[in-house]
């Protein structure tokens, strides 16, 4: 496995592969990997040729500079794991490498038709706009035959479709397929996060109610009666009740649309709770 810090270097690779008729996959990280992340380079490696990671902590997707200071960083950690499941290449620029002084800080928009308007994109402004223009340079470096993303950042996930799709790269990427993985949990139902590493052992404890709330409303939504408005507010107010937990938002939600439904049919919960100061994200379809 070769690490490459570099546009250059990592455009020559590229090329190199794209001459051989090699096929690649990427896997777009911010580093601190765990079997999540490891998940979806497996399958990148088992699909294709060449497999890329990137690990770079995108500081444009921060709104928040404590976050972005506290955000975990290890990349001979990662650099080991990656290796050991058979990752090809390793692009970990610094952000001075990977941006211009004016795109780091711009603050063009991209039209995600309302995606992110809801959830995240409400909580966060400007996320989207920065993970979509990290990855979108990172598919112009790239060339990827596919892309693989979990779907832990469900919204993240529908914001890329829906910038491949419909978007002007559609004629850019035109081949590019990207590759929905399910989320990977710890055996306790807690979903592996790099935030995760920030939690003491006892808030890693207090967090397993979030997952466990989620798989039990799975119960409530099946009860008579039930209705989307309840199951909601019943999740806020068992996460809330639990000391140390605060719900930031709960909302079920259209799996395709990001909009509030009235039916369990074809949704999903999204959860976004504070464990102490560790902001936390997980969701469950329904
Ligand atoms: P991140 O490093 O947090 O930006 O995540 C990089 C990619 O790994 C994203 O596509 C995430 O959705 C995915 N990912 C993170 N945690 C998990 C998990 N527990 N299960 C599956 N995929 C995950």
């Amino acid at each position: 496995m070769q690490i490459v810090s570099t546009k250059k270097e990592l455009q020559d690779l590229v090329k190199a592969c794209k001459t051989e008729g090699k096929t690649i996959g990427l896997v777009p990280t911010m580093g601190a990997l765990h079997q999540g992340h490891a998940s979806l380079v497996k399958r990148a490696v088992e699909d294709n040729d060449i497999c890329i990671v990137s690990v770079f902590v995108n500081p444009t997707q921060f709104n928040n500079k404590e976050d972005l200071a506290k955000y975990p960083r290890n990349i001979e950690r990662d650099a080991q794991l990656l290796s050991s499941i058979g990752a090809h290449y390793v692009f970990a620029p610094t952000p001075e490498e990977m941006y211009s002084k004016e795109e780091m800080n711009s603050t063009f928009n991209f039209d995600f038709a309302g995606l992110d308007r809801v959830m995240e994109g409400k909580m966060r402004p400007g996320h989207f706009n920065g993970v979509v223009q990290v990855v979108s340079k990172l598919f112009y470096l790239t060339q990827p035959d596919k892309a693989y993303f979990g779907e832990k950042d469900f919204q993240q996930l529908a914001i890329i479709h829906h910038m491949v799709e419909r978007s002007s790269m559609a004629g850019t990427f035109g081949h590019l397929q990207i590759i929905d993985c399910p989320i990977v949990r710890e055996e306790s139902g807690l979903a592996l996060s790099s935030r995760n590493e920030r939690l003491s052992a006892e808030e890693k404890e207090t967090a397993l109610a979030i997952s466990k709330t989620l798989f039990e409303s799975l119960k409530w939504a099946k009860m008579e009666g039930a209705t989307v408005q309840a199951v909601q507010q019943r999740v806020i107010d068992t996460i809330n009740a639990v000391p140390g937990l605060e719900v930031e938002y709960y909302e079920i939600v259209d799996q395709t649309t990001l909009l509030t439904t009235d039916t369990f049919n074809h949704a999903i919960g999204c959860v976004t709770v504070y464990c102490g100061p560790v902001r936390l994200i997980d969701n469950i379809k329904y």
